[in-house]
C-alpha cells in the first residue's frame, strides 16, 4: 500500500510510472518521486509515527516502497545533541549537532538513502546492486547489500582513503578501484548502467535513493519537538541532501505536522571542492565543475547532478553557501570531538568550520535554533588527523613516571 503517485520530471513535469528509469525521455531532466499528500495528510499522524520503532522506516508513508522494508532496519534515528558547549564556543544560543555518526550500521547517513534503494531494487526484482561512489556509500551498499543477499559492484576512485576502501571490503563486494576522480568513476558507471541490468543505486534507481535522505530532515523535526530550525547547515557532494533536507520539511508542512516553516537552509563545502559555494557566492545559476583536491573525501564531486537544485534551495530560504580549507577542516574536526565528545569524518568538519563562517559574517544570526548536519563517523577518516593530533605520554609502568607527567601538565 503505497502513497507513491509516480515520477515527474523536475524540469518540464511531464509524469512517468514507478520503474528503474531517472531521467526525462524529452528534456533530460532529473525525476523525483511524487506523492498523494492528502492522503497521507489524512493517515500519517504524529501519534502514529511515534508508536513505531526507531528506525527510518516510521516515516514510511513518505519513503517510495509498496511493501514492507527489505533492509535498513537498524539504520535511522541518530541523535539530536543539544550541543551548548559549541554554541557558546561559535557564538550562537542554541546549537544542534544532527548526529550521524553513530546508530546507522556503517556510521554514516549514506545508509539512510541505501536503506531505500535496496527494498526499492527488491520490489524492482534486481538480484545485483551497484554504486559510483566517494567512500560511504560503497560501504552502507556492501554491507546493506550483503544483509540483503545482493550481488554486489562498488567503485570508487583509487586515491579514497585506506580505512574506507578496507571497510568495504570486509563485506565481500567486488570493490572496482578507478584510477581517476568520483567524476570520471560516474561516468564509467552511466556506462555500464546502460549495458548490465543491476540496480545503479545512485543512477538508474537516483530518484528511490535520494528519497532516503528526506528521513533525517523527518528525525530533526520530530526531535525539535515537531519544530523546524531557523536555521540548517547542510554539506554538499551531488548537492541532493541538502535539497531532500528542505522537501522533508516541505512536506512536514503541507501535510500538516509543522505548523510553521521558515528555515534558513545552508550549503557547505571544502574549498577544495566547491561548485555549489561558488554558484552560491556569485549568485548564478551555472553550477561550474571543478577538479577535486580537498582531505573531505567524501564531498568531492566536482560536477554535482543536484547542485543547481540545492543553489535554488539556499536562494529560495534566504540562506547561503560558505566552503572551508583543509586545515579549518582538520580544526573543526578537533572543536567537536573536544567540545561535544563527537567524533566526525572530515565531512563533518566542513559542516561545522562553514557554520563557524557563517555566525562570523552574520549569515546565520547568534539568535534562534541551528542545527548542523554531522554525517560520517570520524574512524572512517582517520588518516586525516595523521600529524595533527597530539603524540600519547609514553611512560613505563612506574608510579614515578606518571608523576613526573602529572607535575608537568600541572594538577
Ligand atoms: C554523500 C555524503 C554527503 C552528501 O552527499 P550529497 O551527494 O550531497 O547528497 C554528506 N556527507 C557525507 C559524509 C557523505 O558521505
Ligand atoms: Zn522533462
Amino acid at each position: 500500500m503505497s502513497y507513491v503517485r509516480g515520477l515527474k520530471c523536475r524540469e518540464c513535469g511531464r509524469e512517468y510510472p514507478i520503474e528503474p528509469i531517472y531521467v526525462c525521455e524529452f528534456c533530460f531532466g532529473p525525476l523525483e518521486v511524487v506523492y498523494d499528500y492528502d492522503r497521507i495528510k489524512a493517515d500519517l499522524t504524529i501519534d502514529k509515527i511515534r508508536s513505531r520503532p526507531t528506525n527510518l522506516w516510521r516515516y514510511r508513508e513518505l519513503l517510495p516502497i509498496d511493501g514492507d522494508p527489505y533492509v535498513g532496519l537498524h539504520a535511522g534515528f541518530t541523535p539530536l545533541i543539544k550541543a551548548d558547549r559549541l554554541a557558546k564556543e561559535i557564538g550562537v544560543d542554541e546549537l544542534y549537532i544532527k548526529d550521524d555518526t553513530v546508530t546507522h550500521p556503517t556510521l554514516s547517513f549514506k545508509d539512510r538513502v541505501v536503506s531505500v534503494a535496496l527494498s526499492k531494487a527488491k520490489e524492482f526484482g534486481f538480484d545485483t546492486v551497484a554504486c559510483a561512489s566517494t567512500g560511504n556509500l560503497a560501504h552502507s551498499v556492501s554491507a546493506q547489500g550483503a544483509a540483503g543477499g545482493f550481488r554486489r559492484f562498488v567503485f570508487i576512485p583509487a586515491s579514497l582513503e585506506h580505512s574506507k576502501i578496507v571497510a568495504s571490503l570486509a563485506y565481500e563486494p567486488n570493490v572496482v578501484a578507478v584510477e581517476g576522480n568520483y567524476d570520471e568513476v560516474n561516468r564509467l558507471c552511466s556506462e555500464i548502467a546502460n549495458k548490465y541490468k543491476w540496480a545503479f543505486v545512485n543512477i538508474n534507481i537516483r530518484p528511490f535513493y535520494a528519497e532516503g535522505s528526506k528521513t533525517q530532515g523527518y528525525e530533526i523535526i520530530e526531535q525539535l519537538g515537531w519544530k523546524a530550525p531557523d536555521h540548517v547547515v547542510v554539506p554538499c557532494a551531488s548537492g541532493s541532501l541538502l535539497t531532500k533536507i528542505w522537501k522533508s520539511f516541505e512536506e512536514m508542512h503541507k501535510i500538516g505536522i509543522l505548523k510553521e516553516l521558515h528555515t534558513k537552509v545552508f550549503a557547505a563545502q571544502a574549498t577544495g571542492c566547491n561548485p555549489i559555494a561558488t554558484a552560491i557566492k556569485s549568485a548564478t545559476d551555472v553550477i561550474k565543475p571543478v577538479k577535486p583536491d580537498t582531505i573531505a573525501k567524501s564531498l568531492a564531486i566536482g560536477n554535482p547532478a543536484d547542485g543547481f537544485y540545492a543553489k535554488q534551495v539556499v536562494y529560495n530560504t534566504g540562506g547561503w553557501g560558505e566552503d572551508v580549507s583543509d586545515q579549518e577542516i582538520i580544526d573543526a574536526m578537533k572543536l567537536l570531538a573536544r567540545t561535544e565528545g563527537v567524533f566526525a569524518e572530515t565531512a563533518g568538519g566542513v559542516t561545522l568550520a562553514s557554520a563557524i563562517k557563517l555566525v562570523k559574517t552574520g549569515k546565520i544570526k547568534r539568535e534562534g535554533t541551528t542545527v548542523i548536519c554531522v554525517t560520517g563517523n570520524g574512524l572512517k577518516t582517520k588518516e586525516a588527523l595523521e600529524g595533527h593530533v597530539a603524540e600519547p605520554f609514553r611512560i613505563k609502568p612506574k608510579m614515578a613516571f606518571f608523576e613526573e607527567i602529572l607535575a608537568k601538565i600541572g594538577n
